[in-house]
């Protein structure tokens, strides 16, 4: 029998943890003539009871098992551990909210047993988030894709399907300033989409700031292409260009017309506008110089506090 790991990330989701577990089930419960399966939460150092919860779960069903993060580390990394820890032939990652409806779940199996191998949800829209979300992060995929030479599709999300040989895949990229959503792209594979109607949260709050929003999106380009860099160079040479025509041009005005022109204005503006420039673009070789930094550590990409089940590391590897 195959075995299915619905792998869920979870950070104070005390509240919904039961619900999903009841609904995920009873959709599993379906077809558990055909495949066999597991509950992985990745506990990313809830404040609140989710891990009791989740313990207790595990009392009555040892289907579910969790992996206990030492700390907070976000959704990003806690999802690493997920593909680390998922024993089975596939996984499909939700979150615990319930804003991924279960029922779709039967659908990617479906498209999996045709040979995909990622099987991507697809937002049909959206609820209960504002349209300025909805119009920066349409462009933002735009800007994203023209740059980088690995399509992330808007409108898609964590939620999907991945065959182990993506998981495989993914499991080799260990950098720990993770953009996962570049990574399915990244490992290539057959891919499907399926579309479905995004639910609103089921209970509790959105854990996104806009702080981390920005954070991801950054890390979205930085991560993926070097175009930023690319850009600097040309817009500087395009300055250097332009500033050397301009220099013949006062050098020819002086020296055949006589005219030397007052200027400070343009001269204040230049300075300011160059002088911002160069902080900008300094900040974006920054930004790269300070991934190679946290990468070069070579720190492990997260730490775990427990673990509930026995890892067949023979199959899994080990993290
Ligand atoms: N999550 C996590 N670590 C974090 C933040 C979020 O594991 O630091 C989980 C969260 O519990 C949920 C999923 O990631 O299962 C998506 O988070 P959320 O619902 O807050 O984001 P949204 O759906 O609003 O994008
Ligand atoms: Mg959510």
């Amino acid at each position: 029998m195959k075995k299915i790991t619905i792998c869920s990330p979870m950070y104070n989701e005390a509240e919904n943890i039961v619900q999903f577990y009841d609904e995920v089930s009873k959709i599993l419960a379906k077809i558990s003539d055909k495949y066999d399966y597991e509950f992985l939460f990745i506990n990313d150092g809830s404040l609140d009871e989710s891990l009791n919860i989740v313990e207790a779960l595990r009392e009555k069903d040892a289907r579910v098992n969790f992996v206990d993060l030492s700390r907070n580390y976000g959704k990003e990394i806690a999802m690493a551990a997920g593909f680390d820890y998922a024993t089975g032939d596939a996984m499909i990652i939700m979150d615990t909210d319930l804003q991924h409806p279960p029922a779709i779940i039967l659908e990617m199996i479906k498209e999996w047993e045709n040979g995909y191998q990622d099987v991507y949800g697809k937002r049909r829209e959206r609820p209960g988030e504002s349209w300025l979300k909805r119009k920066t992060s349409s462009y933002y995929y735009k800007i994203l894709q023209k740059f980088s030479n690995v399509p992330v599709l808007p409108g898609v999300g964590d939620f999907r399907l991945l065959d182990r040989v993506c998981i495989e895949g993914i499991k080799k990229l260990r950098e720990s300033q993770r953009y996962t959503k570049g990574m399915y792209m990244w490992v290539g594979y057959r891919k499907k989409e399926v579309l479905f109607d995004a639910e609103e949260r089921f209970a509790g709050e959105t854990k996104w700031k806009w702080s981390s929003l920005i954070n991801l999106a950054i890390d979205g380009i930085t991560s993926n292409t070097i175009m930023p860099l690319r850009i600097t160079s040309f817009v500087g040479a395009v300055i250097s260009i332009i500033s050397f025509f301009y220099m013949i041009y006062i050098f020819c005005s002086t020296l055949f017309f006589g005219i030397s022109g007052s200027g400070f204005p343009t001269l204040i503006i230049t300075i300011l506008f160059l002088g911002g420039l160069q902080l900008l673009f300094l900040g974006i070789i920054g930004e790269y110089i300070g991934k190679i930094f946290i990468e070069v550590k070579r720190r492990p990409i997260y730490l775990i506090q427990k673990y509930s089940g026995e890892k067949d590391f023979e199959k899994t590897g080990d993290p």
